[in-house]
Formats: C-alpha cells, structure tokens, sequence
C-alpha cells in the first residue's frame, strides 16, 4: 500500500524529521485558506498522486501570489497526471499538498529498502538527489552509498555519520543527518514499510537538511497490525488489479 505525499510526511514528522509546513487541500478555496496559514511568500502546489515524476510532468509548481496559486489548483484538480510512473490514462488528482517553498542548495537523495539476499535493512545515499535513483544506479554506481542496518539494532550513529562523511555534508549537516536517519530507521521497523525514499533530501540556503520529497510503501501482510494506516488509504489511486485482489481477499480469507 502506498502513502501519499502529505501522509508520509506526517508520518516523518512524527518521528522529528523536518518536512516544509504544508496542507492537504480538496478545493481551490481550501488551498487559498491553506497559504493564509503558511509563512513564506510563495508556495508550492503539489499534485497527490501515488506516482513519481510529478514535477516534470506538471504536478509540482512554485507560484508566488494568490492568483497563481487559484489558477494552478483549478488547473490540477479533478483531471489525471500523467508521469513517466503511470499508465497513458495517469492517475486521478483528487488532493494537492499547499506547501511552504524553500531555497535549495543541493539536492541529495535518501532511500530505505528491504535487501531479501542479507534479510537485513539497506539505507541509500546520494549526492545525486532529484533525479531517478534508478538512473543514478545505472550510469554512475559509485554515487551510491549504502549502509546495512540490522532490523534488531536500527540505525546506528556511526553508520548515519559515516554516510555523511561519504555525502561530503558540514559538521552540523551530520548532526542532522543521524537524527534524520535513526528517526527512519525507527520508523521504517516500527510501520512495516517495505521502501522508503526522501528524493530529494535538501540542503537549504540556511544550510539545514529538509525532507522535500517523501515516498513510502507499507508492507500490504502488515496491514492488520498497522490498521491506523490502512484507514489512510486513498482507494482512487489504486489500479483494477490491486482492487480485484484486495476483494478476493475480503471475500475468500476474512
Ligand atoms: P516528484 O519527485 O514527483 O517530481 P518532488 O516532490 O520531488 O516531486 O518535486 C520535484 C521538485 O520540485 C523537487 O526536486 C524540488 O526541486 C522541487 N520542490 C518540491 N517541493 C518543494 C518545496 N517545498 N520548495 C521548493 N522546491 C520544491
Ligand atoms: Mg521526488
């Protein structure tokens, strides 16, 4: 099952991560409220859809007044996006996240996944943020560092910090960093989460880290014990085959 955006965001601040302030808005009206709520001058509209390449396909975009910020969510809402993740048909945009824009200085990319081989837990890092980690794997491998985790243990500091060397980060850029990364290691082992991914993880002008960018999916086998997020589901980002299933499963094992 996968999280949208602003779901998974919550879900890491929870955990005292840092994430851009931000709302989850179903109209233009409740984006407007929302940008009354926030701090900067601009804002960034987001399309909520369970699918990468949002921003080049149009569903990511930055806009500094009100009036833009009305025509984006009006251009967004109701219709599908199509991203180079979906099928032709694109999936349905019923939510957009209103968010807080912040200055970036470097993209960096965050990944957490399950290696089957080890049947241990795999953190990535990159100073390749921003772009396919898939492309990122392919042209240049040694871009990629990892760190295996063992699910009893979590993250431990010395591997967050050694990462942080690897990613070239600041003193204190590394202090935050293994707060980030204990945080989703936690997080992770405690939400049965099969992949994690914070693309892009920011340096900002300030000089902090910020989670821009967050993608996560539960482990469906987990979902009885995980029932808070199996409430969050959002049904009409799911394709037939996955809704076949899950009524055969209803019907044929409950
Ligand atoms: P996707 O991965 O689906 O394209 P992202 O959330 O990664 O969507 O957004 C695409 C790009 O938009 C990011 O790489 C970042 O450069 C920019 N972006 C996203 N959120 C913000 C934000 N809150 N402030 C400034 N720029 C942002
Ligand atoms: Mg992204």
């Amino acid at each position: 099952m996968n999280l949208h955006e602003y779901q998974a965001k919550q879900l890491l601040a929870t955990y005292g991560i840092a994430v851009p302030t931000g709302h989850a808005v179903k109209s233009v009206d409740e984006a407007l409220a929302a940008a009354d709520k926030l701090s900067t001058n601009g804002w960034v509209v987001k399309a909520q859809v369970h699918a990468g390449g949002r921003g080049k396909a149009g569903g990511v975009k930055l806009v500094s007044d009100k009036k833009q910020l009305a025509e984006e969510a009006r251009r967004l809402l109701h219709t599908s996006l199509v991203t180079c993740q979906t099928d032709a048909k694109g999936q349905p945009i019923n939510e957009l996240l209103v968010e807080e824009t912040c200055e970036i200085e470097q993209e960096l990319y965050l990944g957490v996944v399950v290696d089957r081989e080890t049947k241990k837990i795999v953190v990535m890092a990159s100073t390749e943020g921003g772009v396919e980690i898939e492309e990122v794997a392919a042209k240049r491998p040694e871009k990629i560092l990892r760190a295996i985790i063992d699910p009893l243990l979590g993250v431990l500091p010395y591997q967050a910090r050694d990462l942080g060397f690897g990613l070239g980060l600041t003193p204190n850029q590394i202090k935050q960093l293994t707060k980030i990364l204990l945080g989703l290691g936690k997080m992770f082992i405690e939400k049965d989460i099969s992949l994690l991914e914070i693309n892009p993880l920011v340096i900002t002008r300030q000089g902090d880290l910020l989670c821009l960018d967050c993608k996560i999916n539960i482990d469906d086998n987990s979902l009885y014990r995980q029932q808070e997020l199996g409430a969050i589901r959002d049904e009409t980002q799911d394709d037939e085959r996955e809704i076949k299933a899950r009524e055969w499963e209803l019907n044929y094992i409950a």
